[in-house]
């Protein structure tokens, strides 16, 4: 493996404060020294890249995509889907169970995480919750965990029935690992296209709801509290792609009392409100819906005063041949690993005034505690040498045609973005270069 010097670059490491000119070297995979520019101007090494005006940072860390294999691969492969994430500057991704099958037994868990897989970047893992994501029974937690779980998830459904995700939050409690919750009571949602509210009126669509989000969400904070006085367990919860002020305010109040919940935002619903449904767009439909605009306000005042804990995109590519259908009948979701940093800055940092540094850390060392990774989202010494190097005053237009992914179905092609990838690292490895 070649040692790498990368030179005058502004380094960004949440985790220690961190905010200057320095030189980074990488040796064997790994951060081996940082020192003030010029240090290691002698130094003999295999390559050196010059990083004036650019920063330096973690590699980005995303806890919620869709990869689509096995089953779907037309969509999205994990070779594909993790060459997307590399040129979005993330070097680690935790891959969804809802695949063709559903992923919730080591087996599985083991297929997806081989080598033969290809990733580009670092690839883990959230099994199912419950056998074939059908809320009935729990998979085997103990052995998933050690096959490499990082959390476990019915994501794309609820675990719906309180008794279910009772024992999951205690089963997972033992073992230290978060039930990752998507959110939504779909007693309410049957039918439903889109957010409610004066736009769907208008289109003649049915809506979900802000309460088809808050109420599961209420529920599972009291199932906490019940929890911890009952069973001296902590469980965590974590809160998927929180989309309405309602729930933010019942999570914001749970964390106050001190309860382990944590949530993530997807920078669709800081960006874009239920306004970009209004020609029918398929591209804009995703569940949780696009909101309302006080809605996305709230979200991002969340980002800003650590309510939400970190951004994840929920990238979740469909074929075009899925999306080019009548709205009701489109799939949800859409890409977001290549313009997930370009929006953060855009949307929170210029617009919103959120430090650069801030951003940073939703994207590296928050999402990296949500689910207790060691040794990455950090960049100290010995650890492991991913990293993303971005020049942040870059201005460009996204281009869905020009995407690494094999889906195209973003509402942001030709969007303005805020900030460009130049190089990711991963592991000591240039995995995507500009
Ligand atoms: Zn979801």
């Amino acid at each position: 493996m070649s040692d790498l010097l990368i030179r005058n670059a502004r380094l960004i490491d949440p985790a220690a404060s961190l905010d200057g000119l320095h030189d980074l070297l990488i040796r064997e995979g790994r951060i081996a020294a940082i020192e003030a520019p010029g240090t290691f101007t002698d130094l003999e090494v295999a390559e050196k890249i010059d990083a004036t005006g650019l920063v330096l940072a973690p590699g980005l860390i995303d806890i919620h995509v869709h990869l689509r294999e096995p089953g779907q691969t037309w969509k999205e492969t994990i070779a594909t889907g993790t060459r997307a994430a590399a040129a979005g500057g993330f070097t680690t991704v935790v891959a969804m169970p809802n695949t063709v099958p559903v992923n919730d037994s080591v087996p599985s868990l083991e297929w997806m995480l081989a080598p033969e897989r290809n990733p580009a970047v670092d690839l883990l893992a959230m099994p199912a919750a419950t056998l074939g994501s059908l809320g009935e029974r729990l998979s085997d937690y103990e052995a998933l965990a050690k096959a490499g779980a990082v959390g476990f998830t019915d994501d794309g459904k609820p675990v719906l029935e309180a008794p279910i995700m009772r024992a999951a939050l205690v089963s997972a409690a033992r073992l230290g690992l978060p039930i990752s919750q998507h959110a939504e009571d779909t007693r309410l949602t049957g039918g439903c296209s889109m957010n409610a509210g004066p736009v769907a009126f208008r289109l003649g669509l049915r809506g979900m709801t802000v309460e088809a989000e808050s109420s599961i969400i209420e529920r599972d904070i009291q199932l906490l509290r019940e929890i911890e006085a009952t069973e001296k367990l902590r469980p965590h919860l974590h809160v998927q792609h929180v989309s309405t002020a309602k729930a933010l305010a019942a999570i914001r109040i749970a964390k106050q009392q001190g309860l382990h919940v944590t949530c993530e935002a997807a920078p669709h619903h800081f960006t874009l409100t239920d306004a970009a449904l209004e020609d029918y767009d398929t591209n804009a439909k995703m569940n949780p819906p696009l909101r309302a605009e006080t809605d996305r306000l709230a979200v991002i005042e969340a980002l800003l005063d650590g309510t939400v804990d970190c951004i994840a995109t929920d990238h979740a590519p469909h074929a075009a041949h899925e999306k080019e259908v009548e709205f009701e009948r489109a799939p949800n979701g859409i890409t977001g690993l290549e313009t997930a940093l370009g929006l953060a800055l855009r949307v929170l940092h210029r617009e919103h005034g959120m430090p650069l540094a801030r951003v940073i850390a939703l994207m590296t060392t928050s999402p990296s505690a949500v689910i207790n990774l060691q040794d990455r989202g950090t960049l100290a010494i010995g650890s492991r040498a991913d990293l993303v190097l971005f020049d942040p005053a870059a201005e460009w237009r996204f281009s869905a045609a020009g995407s690494l992914s094999k889906s195209k179905n973003t509402p942001f092609d030709q969007a303005p973005m805020l900030g460009r990838v130049r190089t990711t690292i991963c592991g000591g490895q240039a995995v995507y270069r500009l």
